[in-house]
């Protein structure tokens, strides 16, 4: 409420924020998390939480009226589809060379995603983030955050026959054939569960088209893991629908936080102000980023660092498909899971590692869809636009040409072996590479360069940095495994030094 005082906020229930709050809790602190997304636990008039792929509705997009699918073509035509304006699960918020797409709700990230919980190369790690003891992330907090997010993997034998994987069967063979290496990767979603779906003896979510909008079953998103475990502290407030405006030392110590209560149509329905002792900002890469290069720009923390906006990627994301042939078909039911990925991160030519994406489409297609994490160098900006009061990212498409030149040593390659072509009528038309959106946006607040080497922003006592924007724009691989682990390592030591 207006004029609260508490000793710990916590800014978004993504990944960061999550970890923040189990433990703070856990260690005795009292919590207070606000979110700007809804919480996303009342069914529809249709009896479900979130709408499918197929028929999208106001619950899919944060305030647009019209959807924004990443693959918005299909056969030459605008795949895309009028929605209703509402504050919906998955936002696709623009800047001028790329559209960056993000959860909004009570588990951020978690509601929308893949769930591909991969733990990257130890080395590649080593090499990313240099300053982080490397031998104490893979014995400790790694383990530990694969379990706090319960990670599980596909029964391979399983896998072989399943009607809703033929498309990630296609896609190891077609990698095999052309000397590729892959690799099944871990998942929060209950593979169990999935056995299920196939066998029809339980209600389909991934086999239903279910993932970028929601999952209705199934899925282990934050809010059935770290969420439901700091709740059942009882010491861990979720506040859904606020969104933070600014964050300012009050007189007195602690910190002032405005922030505005919004209704399902984005409109303010009231402007409230509390005071913190301690604020965590957990409102993922490009959420903390904007609010920090805010309150910098406009006087409200003037010493944070000029490294703060800065250091931001993309993962290196980049999607593309291929044309089978008549004989590869790729399966008209398709689970929304990944669990399969290409191998070539140790090309030095241009390294990658690509995820056989599912196109459920409802229909057999005969493409395969791949999302590319490749090592790209390209590091963009974030910076206050006094004109807007808005903040702009100063990344252009263009600077997605060393992604694409990646991805291309995999796939140049296997249509080369199988006498196939790239499909050119899904991310525009006549358009090849999906090279202008990210599912992984990375860094904005790097650790031990905007922060000191567990996130703290050393200027402002008090005040941490806990969620994806510590990474420097490359993880190598999916980056939420990474980004748990992160916070598990930095809130152990926070808590150890800074609470008594
Ligand atoms: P987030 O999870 O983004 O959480 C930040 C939260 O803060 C959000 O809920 C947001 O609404 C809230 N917020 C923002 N601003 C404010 C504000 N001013 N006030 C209050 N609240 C605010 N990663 C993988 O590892 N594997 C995958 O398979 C995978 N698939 C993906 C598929 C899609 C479609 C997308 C969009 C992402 C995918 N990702 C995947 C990426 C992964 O979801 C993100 O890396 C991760 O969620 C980032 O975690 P975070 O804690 O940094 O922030």
């Amino acid at each position: 409420n207006d004029g609260d005082t508490m000793p710990i906020l916590v800014i978004g229930t993504g990944y960061g924020g999550a970890v923040a709050a189990l433990r703070l809790a856990q260690a005795g602190q009292n919590v207070v998390m606000v979110e700007k997304g809804m919480s996303w636990t009342q069914p529809g008039s249709d009896g479900k939480v979130f709408s499918n792929m197929l028929e999208p509705d106001g619950r899919s997009y944060w305030l647009r009226t019209k959807t924004d699918q990443p693959i918005n073509h299909f056969m030459g035509a605008d795949y895309n589809k009028s929605i209703p304006s509402y504050t919906g699960v998955l936002d696709s918020e623009a800047f001028s060379g790329i559209r960056i797409y993000q959860g909004r709700g009570v588990g951020g990230g978690s509601l929308v995603n893949g769930g591909m919980a991969v733990t990257p190369k130890q080395e590649n790690f080593a090499s990313i983030l240099p300053s982080v003891d490397a031998g104490e992330m893979y014995s400790t907090y790694y383990p530990r955050a694969n379990a706090g997010l319960k990670v599980n993997n596909i029964d391979q034998t399983w896998f072989q026959t399943a009607d809703c994987y033929q498309f990630a069967r296609v896609g190891i063979k077609q990698a095999q054939r052309s000397n590729f290496s892959y690799t099944f990767v871990p998942n929060v979603y209950d593979f169990n569960y999935m056995k299920q779906e196939q066998a029809d003896t339980a209600p389909r979510s991934a086999l239903a088209a279910e993932v970028i909008y929601g999952n209705n079953y199934g899925k282990n998103s934050l809010d059935k893991t770290y969420l439901a475990a700091a709740s059942g502290t009882g010491k861990v407030t979720i506040v859904p629908q606020h969104a933070v405006t600014t964050v300012s030392p009050a007189n007195g110590g602690g910190f002032s936080v405005a922030m505005n209560q919004i209704d399902t149509s984005g409109n303010t329905v009231k402007t409230k102000t509390v005071t913190a002792q301690k604020v965590f900002f957990a409102a993922g890469s490009v959420g903390t980023s904007k609010l920090l290069v805010t309150q910098k720009a406009t006087g409200k923390l003037p010493n944070l660092p000029d490294a703060v906006g800065k250091g931001w990627g993309n993962n290196g994301n980049v999607m593309v498909a291929r044309q089978n042939q008549a004989w590869d078909a790729t399966g008209s039911l398709q689970a929304t899971i990944p669990c399969v990925g290409i191998d070539n991160w140790a090309d030095a030519g241009g390294p990658a590692f690509a995820e056989v994406s599912p196109f459920p489409a409802g229909i057999e297609t005969f493409a395969s869809l791949y999302l590319a994490i490749t090592k790209n160098p390209n590091r963009g900006v974030f910076s206050y636009n006094s004109g807007s009061g808005g903040v702009d990212l100063n990344w252009q498409t263009a600077w997605n040409q060393p992604s694409i030149d990646c991805a291309k040593r995999i796939f140049d390659k296997i249509n080369s072996k199988e006498g196939t072509i790239y499909r050119t009528d899904l991310f525009g038309e006549y358009k090849t590479w999906g090279d202008d959106f990210a599912y992984h946006p990375l860094g904005g607040c790097v650790i031990n360069v905007a922060t000191d080497n567990y996130g703290r922003l050393t200027q402002y006592p008090g005040l941490y940095v806990i969620d994806g924007s510590l990474i420097p724009g490359l993880t190598t691989v999916n980056p939420f495994v990474t980004i748990t682990a992160l916070a598990e390592r930095n809130i152990e030591k926070i808590i150890a030094d800074d609470f008594h």
